[in-house]
């Protein structure tokens, strides 16, 4: 009846999966088990909460059935929620989510790296398409009457007519291509279920022919049947001695979509004035959408053992939106609103327990295992300052596990690690933030604290500059940052030359003020920012973010009494020379920081006048 068109996006994803999961063709039927399993959820929990839906007849089951004579087709059917014909425009014709967007706008074109990322992205129903050159889906929603066809052969445009249908529940039907004929097999889909989706928590009934003998072994009768072939339970609800390494990695791919196996797994049974169970896994890869702003969340909200929601971001804190897997309450109630349930009581002591739970796990793993540990950082330690900021409770243990790069060690080091590190008499925490490595690295402002053997954490993450000065304190120790300008106190041995007047003098308000540095041994000059200014980088951040009437950030020039130039300009009294010299000490100051000369014509006549007078 009515013809549709693809949304572009969805044409985008059909052709990506087509070229670069060829090698992983056999995760369509994964995909399909689990949208038939949510379907299955969906539907359950209804019964349990919905009075319109309370008297419907519940049984819930997946059924695969097959041409394995002539290899044609391969279906999957749902006794679940189904969909009506607007729902199969919204769900099987578009793509919703701006995350799923940008993350097709992130695809190279390069097969081999697009498979990559598309690894732990789930790819869903469009993925029959790689072996099916056409998708028919036979739908009746619960509670309606009507059932509708959906068809297609993923070229552009769908087509949905009414059908017929006994019951409600979807039956997905694949008409294999030449690509897709060896599912047609009851052996290979038994082996790709036990591979993907033994712990589909509804049972998946496979249909397929059976000779059956007589007792003289003589060819008796062709029989249809069916066998139940996963097992159906809650995973998460078996005890953990029953289970292996290999049944948790199992069933986190059926529940991530990632194909890699998890870094950690922490399963969880709490007993007492709360019960619940809880199976958190954290991800090799961190998650594509990661930061996104509408980020998929990853955790599923279940009530004894019936599904909620996997569309709430509070069930963790953000920082943590990396984690994957199911928090199952015994003492919430089934029709637990989901708009409240941020502020529900026994949610929010679940919440709490489990971030104490997972950062503990994280803990142990820094302590037990260091190689692991350092892969959980090169993708997470960036969420865990986040943290830092926005979870005040759980402080102690998160400044226990971010990490920093710094000075004294190769890779990273803890903050516990640089406090062993320690001088005997020194008493505070050094670092210098700013957006490059190598500039920080070579940054004149760590030079005195070099010659001193003092260790200096490099800070390169943009985060670091908002997070860092908000914690202000490491244990005992103060947190300071040598780009600003009180952080030199303990270096500082007084000495004045009359080279600063003369400085200040020349550059009059393009400067702060100029000071005498203690912190520098090779270089002339370096700038620093007050204490109570935004540093170069944030206000450029801010400004780029759009507030316009910030307040310019004027630099404080330090110069170094011991540099050859700072002494020779006590002795000069040419206005002019103290003129062009003091504009050069401030102008390569903020170069070395990255800050563009503001007038580089003037820049380079000061210049030309200094070398013409050397040569
Ligand atoms: P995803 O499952 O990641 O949302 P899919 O492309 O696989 O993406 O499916 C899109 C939507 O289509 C699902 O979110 C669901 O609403 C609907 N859908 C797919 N399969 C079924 C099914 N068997 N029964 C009911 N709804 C389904």
């Amino acid at each position: 009846m009515a013809k549709h068109s693809f949304q572009t996006e969805v044409n985008q994803l059909l052709h990506l999966i087509i070229h670069s999961l060829y090698s992983h063709k056999e995760i369509f039927l994964r995909e399909l088990i689990s949208n038939a399993s949510d379907a299955l959820d969906k539907l359950k929990y209804l019964t349990l909460v919905d009075e319109t839906y309370k008297g419907l007849p519940f049984n819930p089951r997946i059924d695969i059935r097959m041409d394995e004579k002539d290899h044609k087709w391969l279906s999957v059917s749902d006794t679940g929620i189904g969909m009506n014909d607007q729902d199969l425009v919204e769900n099987l014709g578009t793509i919703a989510r701006s995350g799923t967007r940008i993350f097709l706008n992130q695809m190279t074109g390069d097969a081999k790296k697009d498979s990559n990322l598309i690894g732990q992205f789930g790819v869903g129903f469009y993925s029959s398409f790689m072996v099916a050159d056409r998708v028919e889906v036979l739908t009746r929603k619960a509670g309606e009457s009507k059932a509708w066809r959906w068809e297609s052969d993923g070229k552009g445009e769908y087509e949905i007519k009414e059908a017929e249908r006994d019951s409600f529940g979807t039956t997905v039907t694949l008409f294999l291509n030449e690509e897709g004929k060896e599912f047609a097999s009851r052996w290979r889909i038994e082996e790709i279920i036990r591979k993907y989706s033994n712990h589909v928590p509804f049972p998946i009934f496979l249909h397929f022919e059976k000779t059956e003998y007589d007792d003289k072994g003589k060819d008796k009768e062709k029989k249809q049947v069916e066998e139940q072939i996963n097992s159906a339970s809650a995973l998460w609800k078996r005890p953990k001695s029953e289970l292996k390494e290999e049944d948790y990695h199992e069933f986190y791919k059926t529940l991530s979509h990632d194909t890699e196996d998890p870094l950690l797994y922490i399963h969880t049974r709490a007993e007492g004035t709360l019960e619940y169970t809880t199976l958190f896994y954290v991800p090799k890869k961190a998650p594509f959408d990661m930061y996104q702003v509408d980020y998929r969340p990853g955790v599923k909200l279940y009530v004894k053992r019936v599904f909620i929601t996997d569309d709430d971001k509070e069930l963790m804190p953000t920082y943590l939106r990396f984690l994957r897997g199911i928090i199952d309450s015994e003492d919430l109630p089934l029709n637990v609103s989901r708009e409240i349930l941020q502020q529900n009581r026994i949610m929010v002591n679940i919440r709490n327990a489990s971030v104490k739970k997972v950062l503990g796990e994280f803990q142990r793993l820094a302590l037990e295992d260091k190689e692991k540990y350092s892969q959980f950082i090169s993708q997470y330690n960036r969420p865990l300052k986040e943290g830092l900021y926005t979870d005040y409770g759980n402080r102690e243990i998160l400044l226990e596990l971010v990490r920093f790069k710094s000075t004294k060690v190769e890779g990273y080091t803890s903050l516990e690690e640089y406090v062993h590190r320690m001088l005997p008499d020194q008493k505070a925490i050094y670092y210098i933030t700013g957006d490059n490595e190598v500039t920080l690295r070579n940054s004149p402002l760590l030079e005195a604290y070099k010659k001193k053997d003092i260790e200096i954490l490099i800070m390169d993450d943009e985060i670091d500059e908002i997070v860092i000065p908000a914690i202000g304190k490491y244990k005992d120790y103060e947190l300071k940052p040598v780009n600003r300008s009180d952080a030199g106190e303990d270096l500082k041995s007084e000495e004045d030359k009359p080279a600063v007047e003369k400085i200040k003098r020349a550059l009059g308000d393009r400067v702060k003020d100029v000071r005498v540095s203690v912190r520098l041994s090779d270089s002339p000059s370096c700038i620093v920012t007050d204490e109570n200014d935004p540093s170069y980088k944030v206000a450029a951040m801010l400004k780029a973010m759009g507030h316009k009437d910030l307040p310019e950030v004027k630099p404080i020039l330090e110069v170094n009494p011991n540099h050859e130039i700072v002494q020779r300009l006590n002795r000069i009294d040419d206005p002019l020379l103290i003129d062009d010299i003091s504009v050069l000490l401030l102008d390569q100051a903020l170069l070395v920081e990255g800050v563009p000369v503001k007038d580089p014509a003037d820049f380079v006549k000061r210049l030309n006048r200094i070398l013409t007078k050397a040569v």
